[in-house]
C-alpha cells in the first residue's frame, strides 16, 4: 500500500513512482479499472483531470500508464469499443424482453444509436483503467517496475 507521506514526496518529485508492495490480484485489478480508479494504487484521481483530460501518470502514485509500450491507447480504444457494444447488446436485449411480443422497432433502433454515439465518450475515462488493469494482468511488473525504479514511458 502507498501511504500519504510517501504520496507526497511522490508529488513533489514529479515523476518518481511510489513502490507498490502489496498488487492487487485479478478482481481487484478490474474492479479498479471499471470504477475509474488507478490500478496500481486504487486512487480515484488515477490519470484524469477531467472526463476527457488526461495526464501521464496517476496523480497519487506516479506510475505512468504507459509500460514501455508504443500503443497502449490502441487496447483503449478496444476496450472502448467493446464496452459500448456490450452496451448495446444489453440495450437490445432489455428491450427486446421487455416489449415482447410487439417490439417497437423505430425506439429501439434510436436508443442503440443514442448509446452507439454517446457510449465512446461515456466509457473513454473507464477504458484507459480498465485496459491498464488488463495489460498489469497479463503483463506482471517486475520488481523494478514495482518499486517505481525503472520508468515505463518511452
Ligand atoms: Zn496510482
Amino acid at each position: 500500500m502507498v501511504d500519504s507521506g510517501d504520496a507526497a514526496r511522490a508529488e513533489e518529485s514529479g515523476t518518481i513512482a511510489l513502490p507498490i508492495d502489496d498488487f492487487p490480484g485479478f478482481l481487484r485489478l478490474m474492479a479498479r479499472g471499471l470504477t475509474r480508479r488507478c490500478p496500481w494504487c486504487g486512487d480515484r484521481k488515477a490519470y484524469f483531470t477531467g472526463w476527457f483530460a488526461r495526464v501521464d501518470r496517476c496523480r497519487r502514485c506516479r506510475h505512468p500508464y504507459r509500460r514501455g509500450d508504443e500503443a497502449f491507447e490502441l487496447g483503449a480504444t478496444t476496450a472502448n469499443i467493446i464496452l459500448t457494444f456490450l452496451s448495446i447488446l444489453i440495450a437490445i436485449l432489455v428491450a427486446v424482453i421487455l416489449t415482447l411480443p410487439d417490439i417497437p422497432t423505430v425506439p429501439v433502433v434510436v436508443i442503440v444509436g443514442a448509446i452507439a454515439v454517446a457510449g465512446p465518450a461515456v466509457w473513454y475515462p473507464i477504458s484507459f483503467t480498465l485496459w491498464q488493469a488488463v495489460d498489469l494482468f497479463m503483463r506482471r511488473p517486475d520488481a523494478e517496475e514495482m518499486a517505481g525504479r525503472r520508468d515505463g514511458t518511452l
